[in-house]
């Protein structure tokens, strides 16, 4: 039983949803109706008295980016569990870094939250929808050794397997994976039952209902040193991707994100901005070669942001890496958009996207930037 037994329920569901902010209301507006009295009680506060509501119900499994606009950002109805706060990796080019303090924290309820947000999604009978963990955290840092909360997770969504679509696990720790119990879970949640709502659609599209995407920038330790300081070693991630692939985890490999190398334009190199060459041409080849050795169903990439941190200034180098964006913007200002400077779209293709999507191209895999991605994981 659910607690849209009545059609009263139903009623004032649909009531809720009718006050959703308009940046989300393309998706509530195109699912049918009981679909999206489900939504609007799972996503919406109840009580509000304001005119506009947004989606800020749920304890632990939320909208996946409640800041966006879904004509902007197309995510749809999709969730996020952040299993931490902040993270221990301390890549000097963390987005996160942004809008949330990076100071490594464990959520003291975050459990109970957990199976409440699950209740609540039975009792609201939400359709399924693809769930990433974690989209501001790296939900396999070193925390996960002594609380096990991410662990905790994919056990309690294989228990409610029915309610996502496709599992994502992203991680630039992939070696916590290799226990186990992990292993068992995995293949627990690439399992659909028979009584999954879209187990036939699945079956059909050839689509594993669950991804590890590990992220694997650098090939050279030194360079992952440099703005990967915290984070496992290249050896660490290569060696556990190898071993999910041989274990038959769906793995998808990130070259994420993706900054200039030498030579720069006007016969400049990074040397001159205090900077290794830290993802030449031949690191990259490395990199995508052993994607496809491991059968990475394709590449994610992205262009690195410069983000501005909420908390603290510019890490150093990415002060020196800002100084390089602006030498090969030339005459134009580095755009800034989302508390980051990023290059110019006219700069970064030729120079950055355009030589690493020609690799990719001759070894026949297919790359997607992050957000094409996101997008199009169902
Ligand atoms: S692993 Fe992800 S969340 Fe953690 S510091 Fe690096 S970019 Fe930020």
């Amino acid at each position: 039983m659910n607690l849209f037994d009545m059609e009263s329920d139903v009623e004032q569901a649909l009531r809720l949803a009718s006050l959703v902010h308009h940046k989300y209301s393309s998706v509530f507006d195109d699912l049918p109706e009981r679909d999206r009295a489900a939504l609007a009680f799972y996503f919406l506060p109840h009580g509000s008295k304001k005119d506009v509501l947004e989606v800020t119900r749920p304890r632990v499994i939320k909208w996946y980016c409640p800041f966006a606009d879904q004509r902007a950002f197309p995510s749809g109805h999709r969730y996020c569990i952040n299993v931490y706060t902040g993270c221990q990796h301390e890549c000097r080019y963390c987005y996160a870094a942004g809008y949330a303090s990076r100071q490594p924290a464990c959520k003291n309820t975050f459990r109970a939250d957990l199976v409440k947000d699950l209740d609540a999604l039975d009792a609201y009978d939400v359709p399924p929808a693809p769930v990433h963990i974690s989209n501001s955290t790296d939900p396999l840092q070193p925390l996960e050794l002594e609380h096990r909360h991410s662990l905790y997770t994919l056990d309690k969504l294989a228990q409610r397997r029915h309610r996502f679509t496709t599992v994502t696990v992203l991680t630039k720790n992939p070696a916590i994976l290799t226990d186990q119990r992990y292993i068992q879970v995995l293949h627990e949640l690439n399992q659909l039952s028979v009584d999954h709502p879209r187990r036939e659609w699945f079956k059909e599209n050839g689509h594993p209902p669950l991804r590890v995407e590990c992220s694997l920038a650098f090939h050279n330790d030194e360079s992952r040193k440099v703005l990967d300081p915290a984070a496992p070693s290249v050896e660490s991630r290569m060696a556990a991707i190898l071993f999910l692939s041989q274990e038959n985890i769906p793995v998808v490999v990130r070259i994420d994100p993706l900054f200039p190398r030498d030579p720069l334009p006007g016969g400049k190199v990074m040397s001159e901005f205090d900077l290794p060459d830290i993802q030449p041409m031949a690191d990259l080849e490395s990199l995508v070669r052993f994607a496809r050795e491991v059968g990475t169903a394709h590449l994610v990439y992205s262009i690195a942001k410069i983000t501005r941190p909420r908390f603290g200034g510019l890490p150093q180098v990415m002060e020196k890496m800002k100084r390089v964006y602006e030498y090969l913007s030339q005459e134009q200002p580095l755009v800034w958009r989302g508390g980051s400077w990023r290059l110019p779209a006219d700069v970064a293709g030729p120079l950055v996207v355009e030589p690493f999507l020609n690799l990719c191209g001759r070894y026949s895999i297919e790359a997607k930037m992050c957000k094409a991605n996101l997008i199009s994981t169902p």
